[in-house]
């Protein structure tokens, strides 16, 4: 344990268990982003994807198109995993077999009514001046490129990687997703953090890659809940909010806390078809 004055007089506190992440994060030159429920809710792409899909079937079976729309985001409300297009279609005594298929189209080429919020465009604003910008993102390709899109990122210089441009098989832990937003970056691994909200995949895969990974647990995330299955699959650090997320990237503040939150990881064993997974 060390701890002292710095140049300036200000309070060094000991470092224990976290000075790897901090003499980590000082060294970065590099973030990398992971994009669903990191730097936007994926909850408001399913359900913005759930009223285009609503309105679309009720177009074609002359429904009311707002009660049609009311009532599935109802059911998504009850369960986001639970295959709430097939309820909502039983209830309307609507086929899921001739039905479903083609929701999930409209649900997958839907213009996504999505936006980042201030924190998270005031944390790129912030590393942009100092820092080399990344993004590796899973999903189907054109559906993640739309979000891409809606969310405006071509406000900053981002190297983006789609992992699904390898297939299903490139989806993170792969590590060639994960060399090549590095290769793109020209930073070597050591000198780049990974942020991302999935400990079954996001941090193997950085750890792998050999860079820093970080954890950002925001609430109302799909993973918020969800425990690590095992330490390789832990984060090197974690936070719930973006602005002491913020405040670490760009060394206002040393890592001191790990959330201790628990769960039952019982919503990750729900997963249905509607969250990037599909
Ligand atoms: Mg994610």
């Amino acid at each position: 344990m060390r701890g002292g004055l710095t140049a300036d007089g200000s309070l060094v506190e000991p470092l224990g268990a976290f000075e790897p992440i901090l003499s980590g994060v000082r060294a970065c030159e590099a973030v990398v982003f992971d994009l669903d429920d990191t730097l936007y809710l994926e909850r408001d792409y399913v359900r913005s994807g759930a009223r285009a899909a609503a309105r679309w079937v009720a177009a074609q079976t002359e429904a009311d198109p707002d009660e049609a729309e009311r009532e599935l985001l109802a059911q998504i409300s009850r369960s986001i995993r639970r295959d709430p297009f097939g309820r909502w279609l039983r209830r309307r005594s609507l086929d899921p077999r001739v039905w479903l298929p083609r929701m999930l189209d409209v649900y997958r080429s839907h213009r996504p009514g999505i936006e980042l919020g201030i924190g998270v465009q005031r944390l790129l604003e912030r590393l942009a001046r100092k820092h080399k910008l990344g993004l590796l993102t899973d999903g189907r390709l054109e559906q993640q490129r739309r979000k891409v899109e809606a969310l405006r990122l071509e406000r900053w210089p981002f190297a983006i990687v789609y992992s699904d441009e390898w297939g299903r098989q490139g989806w993170k832990p792969d590590l060639r997703p994960y060399q090549t937003v590095l290769e793109r970056l020209g930073v070597p691994a050591e000198r780049s953090v990974y942020v991302g909200d999935n400990p079954a995949k996001d941090f193997l895969g950085a750890r792998r890659a050999g860079m820093l990974s970080i954890r950002f647990r925001r609430r109302g995330g799909l993973h918020a809940h969800t425990q690590p299955g095992c330490s390789e699959n832990a984060p090197d650090w974690e936070t719930t909010t973006v602005y002491e997320l913020e405040r670490v990237l760009t060394g206002q503040k040393r890592p001191q806390t790990v959330s201790a939150a628990s769960s039952s990881g019982r919503e990750d064993r729900e997963i249905g078809g509607l969250a990037s997974a599909p």
